[in-house]
């Protein structure tokens, strides 16, 4: 099964009006690198502004919410994400579920909710660094995988990523026979939930501390099929060895 890869920056709560030229730039390095598919998610306060100036990259939101509308001050839907411009929203970041206490089945309602309004998903799992000193890496995220997956998951909407908390943002990431075997092991666990050829097709990314230093190793795993970026998506400079890694 042949899946595009998939190299998506998650700009977290970075960014204003200013860095709309690295929105650019990084559009530009996308349009010459067609075999990669690129998008980046911007705060929300830009994403009307970036998508209106991306065209060979997509733009996508950070978050949902799981209802439509209604009495939720502070927040924003899914609808109204797209109305915006976006094409894509991440759900279940480890930042939101630790920071917004979200659990597993709040992330698989906003997953819905953004399919019911046409966007696309990358829904994020991973486990703390306790988890994984005791062993228990594997089935911490196969059991996330499980309760977090939504209803009517399929490749043509839905990607997963597997973003260890430890790596994020710390530089540190897992050896490439971890990556390799979580990979391998979430893929398997879609075939349960989902069938093979579903699981076949849908893309798994990696996310944690990647760069253009360590894109290419890990980007040639067998069941890795792309990355989500954190601070290395800010700027043109340090996004684009990541993507060319894809290419
Ligand atoms: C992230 O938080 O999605 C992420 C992968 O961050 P970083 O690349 O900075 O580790």
């Amino acid at each position: 099964m042949s899946r595009r890869k998939l190299v998506v920056g998650n700009w977290k709560m970075n960014g204003l009006r200013a860095q709309l030229a690295e929105v650019d730039a990084i559009d530009a390095f996308a349009a010459g690198h067609s075999a990669v598919e690129v998008g980046l998610c911007v705060p929300a306060t830009l994403i009307a502004l970036a998508a209106e100036r991306a065209k060979a990259s997509f733009i996508g939101a950070q978050d949902c919410h799981m209802k439509a509308s209604g009495a939720h001050t502070g927040c924003l839907s899914a609808d109204m994400l797209k109305e915006a411009g976006a094409g894509w929203v991440i759900v279940g970041h480890s930042e939101r579920r630790a920071d917004q206490h979200e659990s597993c089945a709040d992330v698989a309602g906003k997953a819905v909710a953004a399919r019911q309004a046409g966007l696309n998903v990358i829904l994020c799992v991973g486990e703390a660094l306790k988890t994984r000193e005791a062993g228990e890496a594997l089935p911490f995220v196969l059991d996330q995988i499980e309760q977090s997956l939504p209803e009517g998951a399929a490749a043509d909407w839905l990607s997963i990523a597997y973003e260890p908390i430890w790596a994020i943002g710390t530089g540190h990431i897992p050896t490439m026979d971890q990556i390799a075997e979580m990979h391998g092991a979430i893929r398997g666990k879609l075939a349960e939930l989902i069938g093979a050829d579903a699981a076949a097709a849908m893309r798994v990314l990696y996310g944690g501390s990647v760069s253009g230093d360590n894109a290419a190793e890990i980007f040639a795993l067998e069941d890795v099929d792309g990355g989500l970026v954190g601070g290395a998506s800010l700027t043109a400079a340090k996004f684009s060895p990541v993507i060319a890694a894809a290419h």
